[in-house]
């Protein structure tokens, strides 16, 4: 069964591994089994409904639609996110950010928390999982609030959830600014994997002409929303360090940090407003 699924997957152009790792979640998912059961049971006999479930799952798949819309679930920190279209479906890099985030939280004992352009919340619901920050959320986009707050009463987890255009309603001061803004190019969008460009939401990608239009405007008004030696972490895309550094450093940002991602890509920037 798996390895009827992932055939058919490769035999439509998807990388093998991919395939693979696809397929063995579309059939844990419909099964609602673990992946030690789906290797114990071997070639179990699927019920119709079962079966039905998977062929629609991967003529969905056929068409182009990512998985996660598919099945409305993405695993994101070891944790599921509701996922929908109209949010960007939360990316294993961006993984990388929120650990260092909540580790940074917790040896700082870092109170208050603010993740713009969260999307499906999968940042800000993370780090209200794992440290004891309150946190607020923002995204301009409605579906965007609706599904943050959904993943916040999935995961049981308060946090604020405000409907804004980056900082317009956001109010008070926080410890630490995360956020995940649009961030490709004009030139990138239009080679975007078919699957991301015509699925996911242009308004969570693009990021203007220069991909950079959300750095400059997030770096020119938040020390307004930081505390004294506050922290802003952002996720860049693999080729914008020197620039997004650029832009910090003129909006009197120091001590800016560019992080790897495990493909060793330039991926996360910290900075701190020390005023
Ligand atoms: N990493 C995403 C992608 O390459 C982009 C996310 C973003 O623009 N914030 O599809």
């Amino acid at each position: 069964m798996l390895k009827k699924m992932s055939d058919v997957l490769i035999s439509e152009g998807m990388d093998k591994q991919e395939a693979f790792s696809e397929a063995k979640y579309a059939i844990t998912f419909v099964l609602q089994i673990s992946v030690s059961m789906l290797y114990l049971q071997g070639d179990k006999q699927l019920s119709q409904q079962e079966n039905q479930q998977l062929q629609y799952i991967l003529q969905q798949r056929r068409n182009g639609e990512p998985l996660a819309y598919i099945l409305g679930e993405r695993y994101f920190m070891g944790i599921p996110f509701f996922v929908q279209p109209g949010v960007l479906i939360p990316r294993q890099e961006t993984e990388l950010l929120c650990e260092e985030v909540i580790c940074k939280i917790k040896q700082e004992n870092l109170q208050k928390v603010l993740d713009i352009c969260t999307g499906s919340g999968c940042i800000g619901v993370s780090i209200a999982k794992f440290t004891n920050a309150k946190v607020c959320a923002a995204d301009i986009s409605p579906i965007a609030v609706a599904v943050a707050q959904k993943n916040a009463n999935i995961h049981e987890v308060k946090i604020d959830i405000i409907q804004s255009d980056l900082f317009l309603n956001v109010q008070g001061k926080y410890d630490m600014i995360t956020a995940n803004p649009p961030y490709i190019d004009a030139q990138a969008y239009e080679n975007l994997d078919r699957s991301v460009r015509d699925y996911e939401p242009a308004l969570a990608l693009q990021g203007g002409e220069d991909g950079l239009i959300f750095y400059r405007k997030i770096a020119e008004k938040a020390s307004e929303y930081l505390n004294l030696r506050g922290y802003l972490v952002q996720e860049i895309g693999y080729d914008q360090a020197d620039k997004v550094r650029n832009i910090l450093l003129e909006a009197g940002f120091s001590n800016i940090q560019i992080k790897q991602d495990y493909a060793k890509l330039d991926r996360i920037v910290w900075a701190q407003w020390l005023g």
